[in-house]
């Protein structure tokens, strides 16, 4: 299995266009090299086709920048075949209209997302006109096959609705995937989103030979802290596990979860601007270098 780390940053990217909190301004002083890109991941089996979990609004530049996933010469032959949505998100959908130019694509993703994109979000109808995609559903447990070696698995992360969702019904709004080459046995899991650490989550999680999991936020209080707007009548920002990320650090965090897993490699993804892991040289940065665990950066290539 081919993996290519598309991007790995938070809704907004990093720096984002509105901020200068400590990260946002450290990244605008390093220059575009430091820049990260919001979350996806493309893999594939046979090195020939792809898939892409999450179209992020970044998409564009993202496969530019993706040597993979480069049209064959004087074709407009796209290697890519599909998307797998691990939610609703705006950052993790937007990408799809991006992609319209291209051919038909297969979308999967739970069928609480699929019913947003048509409803609430109605980006399903307002691409068919532009590219007859096909939308799979996707239910957790449910095994499906993606190319000749690769067989994917939706593990539920719970029910999560991105804001303009709210009220809509459904069960599975986050999902992680965990997706296995039948050739080579190994394993990838990817869960960019983890508002809680389900049971079923550290099943799959355990025996993954990389598993890229939600790094959002290095502290529950941290957009609070990294971002005091004045004046004192703006309301105050939410805090890491309410907008359904667990924060990296502190009994029971993402860090810990990782750091007790057995073997492989153990990476953190989503860094939301405010992250002070977005530096190499914070303490908390060297803390985490004490672990097990990575940080996963732009343009990374695993070979499973
Ligand atoms: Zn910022």
């Amino acid at each position: 299995m081919k993996i290519r780390v598309l991007g790995t940053a938070a809704g907004g990217g990093s720096p984002q266009w509105n901020c200068s909190c400590v990260q946002c301004a450290r990244a605008r002083r390093a220059g575009p090299p430091s820049w990260r890109t919001q979350d996806s991941l493309a893999v594939s089996g046979t090195g020939d086709t792809w898939y892409l979990v999450n179209a992020s609004p970044d998409v564009r530049a993202q496969i530019l920048l993706a040597p993979e996933l480069t049209p064959r010469p004087g074709t407009r032959e796209t290697p890519l075949r599909g998307v797998l949505l691990s939610s609703a998100e705006l950052d993790h959908t937007i990408g799809l209209a991006v992609l319209r130019e291209g051919a038909p694509l297969n979308v999967y993703a739970p069928p609480a997302v699929i019913g947003a994109l048509s409803s609430a979000f109605p980006l399903r109808d307002v691409l068919a006109p532009y590219a007859d995609h096909r939308w799979h559903a996707v239910e957790p447990g449910d095994p499906l096959r993606l190319d000749e070696r690769l067989v994917v698995t939706a593990v539920s992360l719970g029910d999560k609705r991105p804001r303009y969702a709210r009220g809509l019904p459904g069960r599975d709004w986050v999902v992680a995937y965990s997706i296995e080459d039948e050739v080579t046995g190994r394993r990838l899991v990817y869960a960019p989103n983890l508002a809680s650490w389900p049971e079923e989550f550290d099943k799959a999680a355990a025996g993954a030979d990389v598993l890229i999991a939600d790094g959002t936020f290095w502290s529950d209080d941290e957009l609070r802290r990294a971002t005091r707007t004045p004046p004192r009548t703006a309301p105050t920002p939410p805090r890491a596990t309410v907008m359904g990320h667990l924060p990296v650090a502190g009994p029971g965090g993402v860090g810990e979860r990782l750091a007790a897993l057995p073997g492989g490699r153990r990476l953190l993804t989503h860094l939301n601007n405010t992250n002070p892991l977005l530096d190499a040289t914070s303490d908390q940065s060297l803390a985490l270098a004490s672990s097990s665990v990575e940080v996963a950066a732009d343009g990374m290539v695993l070979e499973l």
